[in-house]
């Protein structure tokens, strides 16, 4: 291997993250600065493919290594094998995801280097990459820099970096990579898919609820349901109901607050914030959300936030770009009838 900038593909039984990609365009700035090219690293079972579409968005080559035992990923046999790819690097790259989260890190401690997690802005200074990351649940931006170790290893937040457009005509060498799989301890036993619908750090827009969704007590639950509880979660079912038909207006994807799922409105896989997902979609529609900092943690990258929220003193509205004071039962389904009329749908 040639190429001192790596970039691991992360993938889902040889699905890419479109964050992969995402993370190729960021490699490919590094390698110029550094006057290199950029390698991809694949690691799995029957994931050839994804070489060659690695070269497409912008790798000069790949690197692949198959066996049976990877089929499912497992850290520490990918951690293994991504070390030993990486370990004449320079630069290793990552998308950010829960997988890639556990793999840097185990990378990191067997390279003994240092790793910047969620990265969201690249320079690259007398070859060094500085690295621009939020903490504190997003209220500052830290420059992180890995000296003197190397690979230096960050892993790259979904969205925060354009996805190169695809070249087909692009060519480039794929090889195998050489090693052994030792004994594993864990085994993946199966899997359960989440709920549904457009994938949430995935979203160019994401139209989210709160608590607030159950609020309208002009509306009568069905005389049947008599339970305080579950009238309002009928209630919330209406409110989601219309959040929803902006989500589908707007080809979007469904985000919610932890008060929202801890009330049981909506599944904890749609929840939004520093224990939910960390999203930065081009536009973010929060409705009957108040805007906690745990919330904002999740979704104060977005592009464009709008809010709709009854009350003019909620914290959401200092962050939103545009905001709608009103109730959501009504402004909600205005802003549906006006996207529908505009996009023609
Ligand atoms: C350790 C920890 C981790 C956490 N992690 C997360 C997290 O990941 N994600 C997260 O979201 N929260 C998280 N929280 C919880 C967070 O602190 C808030 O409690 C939560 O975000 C509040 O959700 P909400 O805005 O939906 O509800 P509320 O704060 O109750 O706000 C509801 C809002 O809806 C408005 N409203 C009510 N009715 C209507 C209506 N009809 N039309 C329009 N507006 C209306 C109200 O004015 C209000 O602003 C965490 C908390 C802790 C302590």
């Amino acid at each position: 291997m040639t190429n001192k900038v790596l970039v691991y593909v992360d993938h889902f039984k040889g699905e890419a993250l479109p964050a992969s990609w995402e993370a190729i365009g960021a490699a490919r700035k590094i390698a110029e600065s550094l006057g290199s090219g950029v390698t991809a690293v694949i690691i799995g079972q029957d994931v050839q493919p994804l070489a060659t579409q690695a070269i497409e968005y912008g790798a000069d080559d790949a690197v692949v290594a198959e066996n049976p035992a990877l089929a499912d990923f497992r850290p520490e046999p990918y951690a293994d094998v991504l070390s030993k790819a990486a370990a004449e690097a320079d630069v290793l790259l990552l998308p950010t995801s829960g997988r890639t989260r556990e793999l840097a890190a185990m990378v990191a401690v067997d390279l003994e280097t240092g790793m910047a997690p969620d990265v969201i802005e690249i320079e690259v200074d007398g070859g060094l990459v500085l690295a621009t990351r939020p903490i504190y649940a997003g209220k500052l931006l830290s420059k992180v820099v890995i000296k003197e170790r190397k690979p230096q290893i960050l892993t790259t937040r979904s969205r925060a970096f354009p996805k190169p457009e695809p070249d087909a005509s692009r060519s480039g060498e794929i090889t195998n990579l050489e090693f052994e799989v030792g004994d594993v301890p864990t085994e993946v036993l199966g899997y359960k898919e989440a709920a549904g619908g457009v994938s949430l750090t995935d979203a160019a827009v994401i139209v989210s609820g709160g608590r607030g969704v159950s609020n309208n007590p002009s509306l009568t639950p069905p005389d049947e349901i008599t339970d305080e509880k579950d009238q309002e979660i009928w209630r919330a079912q209406q409110g989601f109901g219309l959040v929803g038909d902006l989500v589908g207006v707007l080809n979007a994807a469904m985000g919610a607050s932890r008060a929202a799922v801890d009330a049981g409105y909506i599944p904890y896989a749609n929840q939004v914030g520093q224990t939910g997902k960390v999203v930065s979609p081009d536009l973010y529609i929060a409705n009957g959300i108040s805007g906690a900092i745990q919330h904002l943690a999740g979704m104060r990258t977005s592009k464009t936030i709008v809010a709709v929220n009854k009350d003019p003193e909620a914290p959401i509205f200092r962050l939103a770009r545009f905001g709608v004071v009103g109730d959501l039962f009504d402004v909600v389904p205005a802003l549906t009838a006006a996207f529908k009329e505009r996009l023609g749908k």
